[in-house]
Parts: structure tokens; C-alpha cells; sequence
């Protein structure tokens, strides 16, 4: 998305601060401009480590389009015993030489965490006051920022007060949402302060942890939309104020100096159109409203098309049509269609050579497509078209942070599907095994979680569940799982950062994220599972240690017991209901599908999910020890 098209969205200038991003100043720099920001926060330590002179940093600035909003952090001024004070209000004059040479006029004060600072408002109110008269004589500004974990003062009401009796013109209030809402402080009164006394806003959000919140701070801040603070009401609060200048972010995240600074500049300003539509401070498109999986598209060649095609077979589906002018298959069961893309010159078999046998696209139904393009558009999305061929129809897609393309199918007017279009069909009917697709899991390369979650949540509205951590036998794995509203749509999502874990294997040898397993429904899995093996299904064989474990647990009987164990299903309880599944083998090491019977329960069997990834592994080991005795 061009700058000009983002301007048309805020009237906020919108803003970052260099910490956020990875790489050197000048990659960082170049991020921010690319995708559209207006300005950035000049973080002290990356102009210490620039080859260059601070008049560098400007031009490089100047040549972007970007405007320095403000230099930080300057730590531990106020309330100081001499000689530390004296040291400092000359630390204050050579850093306002530096801000003079940058172009800004506005400095970043976080009050003190040093352990000789005097407990003396009074004392802090002077310094202050001492700092903005020698900005003031240069045309500078300072901005105060009370630090969650300062000594004295780490509330944006009591460095508020503060900041009324300095009563000066170059003083003023800095807040962020991270140091108010870490706290569990109250922002709402923010809305009462004077906007022109607000010098600046810092916006962060972090998942809740319960930890000092030094470390919390330092490691785990992320974008508005990827944690569990209310940034939304904080930016309410803020602009009810009448504050005028940029929404900034300032992220210090483990994950993000590991992430290419682009994808972590685009999330950035994703989130910033997204928290002021959450607001109602922009207006874009409402998400769509979901009605489940249309289809599921695999990148094939000839031979796993036709293995694929035999591995569908024994689980119920029937081959149901031919492209009318691609070497592409359709397979239906119930709701459930199963594209096979071995097209030459495709997107598909440029997916097929960089990640083998695999989901390439993924079709959701939506109310309307062309609004979920309008919104997937605003939010920094965008849409992506394949060609297509004489009459067939063309369906809107956008593509997913991995590359996977996500197709957007609405209902037709005239009540026909998309296959009639492209296909020639010749069901010959048949009882249905499986309904629905119950959910599609993907593995996620490591360091993108809060990536996906916000590409999910903002585009698609999709809720985030909580994160569960699943032991695998080398190594763990976080699963998190995106719910659309009404549930018709369901996309755990597993992230290791282990190389060795199933879900770490995935993504190392298969160049990247990708789907790694496929639920089906059923509403009789012991009829539907007994009918796949009778087909030749091969099914995840489950050790005899896992039953006495679930009889006991969950106080099953032994026919109940005898009856699961004799097809190898998994059995989950919560409070809501009851969950059966089972695993097929692993699709040439692929991915894998699962069939599930629901009662109720709306979880994805968490607690068997240590069980399957260990007989996968084992069953990993033992095909590598064939492979070498057949050698
Ligand atoms: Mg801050």
C-alpha cells in the first residue's frame, strides 16, 4: 500500500520508535518509510551504534519522508544528590546539542529508577522545571514519562501532577499504554488533561504474564491487537483529550529483533489502522461473517496427486470432477471439498517445488467478499489474483502472512457453486462418512505468532483462544487457536522453538509455515473410523498406556474403554462436553488428518496431543531405521 492511500485512512500521524524494529538504523529507517509511517522515535542506542553523525540520521530521514518526532530515553534525571545533579543538567545540554543536529524538538524523560535518587517531589518538580528552561532557550521540549517500575513515581496521574507545578510551557506529559495498563492502572482520565500538555503517546500491548514488570517490558511488549491490554480504550482516552500528534509504538520484543523489519513494520502500522477502527476513530469495513471451509487446495505433482487422491479415497471421499481446463481434481464428502493442484506453471506447483505435498490454499465461505477485500486492504492486505481460464469464475483471495493463499467464496445469486464453474462434475452420490471441516492447524515459524494472531484478529475479526503449551518429545510447543465468531472456522496455530519437535521439523524441512493437519467432523466416529480402516485408512496406533491412563482419569468403564482402544480414538471431558478423535498416518511426512466427533466441547484435545506427536516421533524414528536396514 502506497503512504498517500494510508494518509487517506488517519488523521493521526502515525509513528514508530527504532527499538522496534531489527537490523541496522538505516534498514530500520527504510522499514518505516516503505510501508508508510510518518515519523519515528530516535532510540538513543541505535544513533550510539550508527556510523555517522546525528546530521546523517537527519538527512537519512529528510530523504525518507520521515519526521523525527522525538529522541529517547533519557533515564534518571530528577531528585538527584550533587554531584549528580550538576552531571546531569549537563548530560541534559549535550544531548539537546544531539536533538538540535537530529531536527526534533521533543526529548523523552522517564522518571528515575536510580537507586541514590531522593525520595522529594519537590525536589523533582525543581530539576524539572530547571531542564525545560534550558530546553526552552533552544526551542526544545521535554517530555516526562512516568516508568511503570520507577523508584517514585510510575503513574501517568502522579507525573501529571508533577508536570502542573514545573508549569512550564517546554514541559509536559508523555504517556504509554504498556506503563499504564501493565499496572493495571486506569487511563480514562487522561481524557481530562489539556491535549497540548500531552507532548507524546507511546503505544504498546503484551500478553498477561505474571512476572516483574522490568522483564515483562523488556521482552514481551508487542503491537496493539497481539496481547491482552485494552490499548483500544487507552487511545480512546488519549484522543478525548484532544491530543493532536502521533500514536507511536514502542515495542521491546525478543521476537521482533529477530523478525525481518519489514513484515515487523507492516504488523506495526497494521495495528495502529486497527486499534482506531476498534475505536470507531476510522471507519473501515466491517470483518465477514464466516459459514466454514469451502475448500482445501493441495500443490501436487502426478504421483502424490494420485496418492493423495487414493489416501482421500479410503477416508470416504469420492473424485467428483476434473478442472475444465487445469490438471486440477476435486474429491467431495459431505461439506468437505479437496482441491488437487498438479497444474504446471501454476502458483500451486511453484508451492509444490519450495514446500513438497501441500496445502497451498485454504477457501473460506464469506457473507461478502468484496467488503472482506475492502477491509483486508485498509488493514495492509493485499489481495492477490490467479489467472484464469475462459469462463471460469474468479475467486478474490488474499494471502496469509506464510504466503498461503486464503480464497474468499461468498454464496452465488443464482444458488451455484464455484465447482460448476470450473469443473466438470460426475458425483455418483453415496452415504458421507464426515461432514465438515472441524479446523485446520498450522505450524508457524518461530518468532511469528503475534504476527498471525494479528493478521487473524484484525482482518477476519477472528477471536484469539488461550495458549496452551503441548510437550512434544524433543522440545514444546505453543498452540494458540483463532476462532471465528460464530466457530464455523477454526485455525490452531503451533509455533516450537525447538528445530526438532514435530512442528519444528515441519517448518525447517518444508521452507516455512504451512497447514500440518486437517480435522473432519463426524457425528458417529466409531462407525465412520471402522468404515476408513475397512478402506484401507491407516490409522495413529495409540499404546495401551494411554487407556488405563483415561479410564482412570475420566472414569470410563471398560467397554467404553475397549471400544475406543480397539480403533485407537483419543477421548478428551471439559465441563461442556465430550471430544473422540483419531490421527491417520502422516502423509508422506507431511501433513496429517484427524477425525473428530464434538458433543459439546469446543477445545482441540490438548491433552492428547503429547501422546500423538510422541508416536509420530517414534514412528519417525522407526521409518528412518527401515529406510537404513532396506539400504
Ligand atoms: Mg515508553
Amino acid at each position: 500500500m502506497s503512504p498517500a492511500f494510508r494518509h487517506a485512512l488517519t488523521r493521526h500521524p502515525l509513528s514508530i520508535a527504532t527499538v522496534s524494529l531489527a537490523g541496522t538504523l538505516q534498514e530500520k529507517l527504510e522499514a518505516a518509510a516503505n510501508i508508510g509511517f510518518d515519523g519515528v522515535e530516535i532510540f538513543e542506542n541505535d544513533l550510539l551504534t550508527f556510523d555517522g553523525t546525528p546530521e546523517d540520521v537527519r538527512r537519512m530521514c529528510d530523504d525518507l519522508g520521515l519526521n523525527i518526532d522525538i529522541f529517547q530515553p533519557f533515564r534518571d534525571f530528577e531528585a538527584m544528590p550533587e554531584p549528580f545533579r550538576s552531571r546531569n543538567l549537563d548530560r541534559a545540554e549535550r544531548k539537546f546539542d544531539v536533538m538540535q543536529a537530529l531536527g526534533t524538538d521533543l526529548v523523552l524523560v522517564c522518571t528515575t529508577t536510580h537507586p541514590a535518587a531522593i525520595d522529594d517531589t519537590e525536589r523533582a518538580i525543581a530539576d524539572f522545571r530547571e531542564m525545560a528552561e534550558r530546553a526552552a532557550r533552544r526551542g526544545l521540549r521535554i517530555g516526562v514519562e512516568g516508568l511503570a517500575w520507577s523508584r517514585f513515581n510510575n503513574r501517568w496521574r502522579q507525573v501529571w501532577d508533577i508536570v502542573q507545578r514545573v508549569d512550564h510551557p517546554n514541559c509536559g506529559l508523555i504517556v504509554d499504554s504498556f506503563h499504564t495498563l501493565s499496572l493495571g492502572d486506569d487511563p480514562s482520565g487522561i481524557a481530562r488533561i489539556p491535549g497540548e500538555k500531552l507532548f507524546y503517546v507511546q503505544l504498546a500491548d503484551a500478553p498477561k504474564l505474571s512476572m516483574d514488570v522490568l522483564s515483562w517490558s523488556r521482552h514481551f511488549r508487542n503491537f496493539p491487537g497481539q496481547g491482552q491490554l485494552d490499548c483500544a480504550g487507552f487511545v480512546r482516552a488519549v484522543l478525548d483529550s484532544g491530543y493532536g500528534g502521533p500514536l507511536s509504538l514502542e515495542i521491546f520484543n525478543d521476537d521482533f529483533r529477530a523478525t525481518q523489519a519489514r513484515l515487523t513494520a507492516r504488523d506495526g502500522l497494521r495495528s495502529l489502522v486497527f486499534v482506531q477502527s476498534q475505536i470507531g476513530e476510522l471507519d473501515l469495513p466491517a470483518p465477514p461473517v464466516f459459514d466454514g471451509v469451502e475448500f482445501l487446495e493441495f500443490a501436487c505433482d502426478p504421483t502424490t496427486r494420485d496418492a493423495l487422491g487414493n489416501t482421500l479415497t479410503t477416508m470416504g471421499f469420492r473424485r467428483i470432477g476434473e478442472h475444465r481446463s487445469k490438471d486440477v481434481t476435486l474429491y467431495r464428502q459431505g461439506r468437505i471439498h479437496m482441491v488437487l493442484n498438479a497444474e504446471q506453471d501454476s502458483s500451486a506447483s511453484e508451492h509444490f517445488l519450495l514446500h513438497g505435498p501441500s496445502v497451498c490454499a485454504i477457501a473460506l465461505r464469506v457473507d461478502s467478499a468484496a467488503r472482506a477485500l475492502a477491509r483486508a486492504r485498509a488493514l495492509l492486505c493485499p489481495d492477490w489474483q490467479e489467472r484464469i481460464g475462459e469462463g471460469e469464475r474468479r475467486i478474490p483471495a488474499v494471502r496469509a502472512p506464510d504466503g498461503t493463499l486464503i480464497y474468499l467464496v461468498e454464496p452465488n445469486a443464482e444458488g451455484r457453486s464455484i465447482f460448476e464453474d470450473d469443473f466438470i462434475l460426475s458425483d455418483t452420490g453415496g452415504e458421507s462418512l464426515l461432514g465438515d471441516v472441524d479446523h485446520v492447524a498450522q505450524a508457524l515459524p518461530t518468532g511469528r505468532m503475534d504476527s498471525y494472531v494479528l493478521f487473524y484478529r484484525s482482518i477476519f475479526g477472528f477471536t484469539a483462544q488461550p495458549t496452551f503449551e503441548l510437550p512434544d518429545p524433543y522440545g514444546l510447543i505453543r498452540s494458540r487457536a483463532m476462532l471465528s465468531v460464530d466457530a464455523t472456522v477454526r485455525l490452531p496455530l503451533n509455533i516450537s522453538e525447538s528445530r526438532e519437535t514435530a512442528t519444528g521439523r515441519f517448518v525447517s524441512a518444508f521452507a516455512g509455515a504451512g497447514v500440518h493437519h486437517m480435522a473432519f467432523s463426524t457425528t458417529d466416529i466409531y462407525a465412520a473410523v471402522a468404515e476408513m480402516r475397512a478402506k484401507g485408512a491407516r490409522f495413529l496406533p495409540i499404546p495401551a498406556n494411554y487407556y488405563d491412563d483415561i479410564a482412570a482419569r475420566h472414569g470410563l468403564d471398560d467397554a467404553e474403554i475397549a471400544k475406543l482402544q480397539a480403533l485407537d480414538l483419543l477421548y478428551d471431558r471439559d465441563d461442556k462436553g465430550v471430544f473422540i478423535h483419531a490421527f491417520t498416518e502422516t502423509f508422506e511426512d507431511r501433513f496429517f488428518f484427524e477425525v473428530v466427533q464434538r458433543d459439546g466441547y469446543d477445545g482441540f484435545g490438548a491433552p492428547n496431543a503429547s501422546v500423538r506427536m510422541a508416536v509420530q516421533a517414534q514412528r519417525r524414528e522407526a521409518a528412518k531405521l527401515g529406510a537404513r536396514l532396506v539400504l
